[in-house]
């Protein structure tokens, strides 16, 4: 496997972060759900020697289980859901209720950038919260209905890859009927140093599933976690909802890659489609000169912050030699589309919990009940 200093869990003991009031609350005896995105299980072996690129979903299920959550749900679930949410948008956009291109809304550190760079242009932002928000708005509705608990009762928890997602968690507009979406953000180096603390061997963890149903995930819900991914996701729905043909290719490669700007341009039902993906700020600054200028013909742009997209965000294991970079954020990437190919669902729409979700909770995309709970305005600056 590949060298990766075993110094950083040196560095991950100094800072715990927000693992102290988890722990706390845990201890409490609270009603607790706990998810976690799916860069996480691509890097957090690493803070314990395991080599780059280890894919570790049952042991990061069984790991949360020993902490002592109580549902050990998944960010894999609402990215499931966000493409539901996310794809129906644009169609509607596509038909002229709203303005286009449409960006997407799941990196907050990209959202905070529009917001203060590009205020004018925010209506060109999907509505949509980001999965982690999504996923909190729904344990602290549907979850606490399964569960026959009261919502404010619930102690909602994300494990993240990102720094940003704890800023993002306090928003306002991230919450619903008075309840906050997620309650704390642990990074994965935060979990690992709560790991450490309790005494947990993550290595020698056995293979856990994530509870259903909040748990179940597609293989596109998982590849949200690199640049493309969500665009990847977002095309093989969009590409059957428009069609009503199976995508011809699971794989669209050619969105994949690790370029600061993509162009990909589709045919769909005799309609011209026209994408972009965006990884590094600098990059989407063109773009959104042209939106302004009225010379952009992209209907739909996917933007992260982070160079590989969230698998080398600033919460994960630190790489600390920089000519490691390259090679560790390509094994994390690997892992990623690894786990998507080994999955019997790889398309969000078939994911069968998030079908029953809509059936029996939300009706379908779009409704009233996904507005309030899954959609936010973006612009509310603090
Ligand atoms: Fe956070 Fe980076 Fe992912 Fe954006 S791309 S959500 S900043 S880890």
């Amino acid at each position: 496997g590949l060298f990766v200093s075993e110094a950083a869990p040196l560095f991950a003991a100094w800072h715990t972060g927000d693992a102290p009031r988890v722990a706390g609350r845990l201890a409490e005896g609270c009603h607790s759900m706990v998810q976690c995105a799916p860069a996480v299980r691509a890097a957090i072996g690493e803070e314990f020697g395991m080599p780059a690129g280890a894919l570790t979903p049952g042991r990061l299920a069984a790991a949360l289980r020993r902490l002592g959550f109580d549902r050990v749900y998944d960010t894999n679930f609402a990215a499931d859901l966000t493409i539901m949410e996310e794809g129906s948008e644009l169609l509607q956009r596509m038909e002229g209720a709203g303005p286009l291109p449409m960006f997407t809304s799941c990196c907050p550190a990209w959202v905070r950038y529009a917001e203060q760079q590009f205020p004018d242009l925010l209506e060109h932002l999907s509505s949509c919260k980001s999965p982690q928000q999504m996923a909190g708005a729904v344990f602290k509705s549907y979850g606490a209905q399964l569960d026959g608990v009261d919502p404010r009762q619930v102690f909602s928890v994300a494990v993240m890859p990102c720094t940003c997602k704890k800023a993002e968690a306090q928003r306002p507009g991230m919450e619903h009927d008075g309840v906050r979406d997620v309650d704390a953000v642990l990074t994965t180096g935060e979990l690992a140093a709560m790991l450490r603390q309790a005494h947990i061997d993550f290595a020698a963890l056995p293979d856990e599933p994530f509870d259903r149903p909040l748990g179940s995930y597609s293989g596109a819900g998982n590849i949200f976690g690199l640049t493309g991914g969500v665009m990847e996701a977002a095309l093989r729905t969009a590409y059957e909802l428009v069609t009503g043909e199976p995508v011809p290719c699971t794989e669209l490669v050619y969105v994949r890659g690790g370029e600061g700007i993509r162009h990909a341009t589709l045919t769909m039902d005799g309609r011209t489609f026209r994408v972009a993906v965006v990884a590094g700020l600098q990059h989407v600054r063109p773009l959104l000169e042209a939106v302004r200028a009225g010379t952009c013909d992209v209907n739909f742009v996917e933007v992260m912050c982070c160079p590989q997209g969230c698998i080398s965000g600033g919460g994960q294991p630190k790489v600390l030699l920089p000519f490691q970079r390259d090679e560790v954020y390509a094994a994390r990437k690997a892992a990623l589309y690894r786990h998507d190919a080994e999955l019997a669902c790889r398309k969000s729409h078939e994911n069968p919990q998030v079908q029953a979700l809509y059936r029996e909770f939300l009706g379908e995309p779009l409704s009233h009940v996904s507005h309030n709970l899954l959609h936010t305005v973006y612009g509310q600056t603090r």
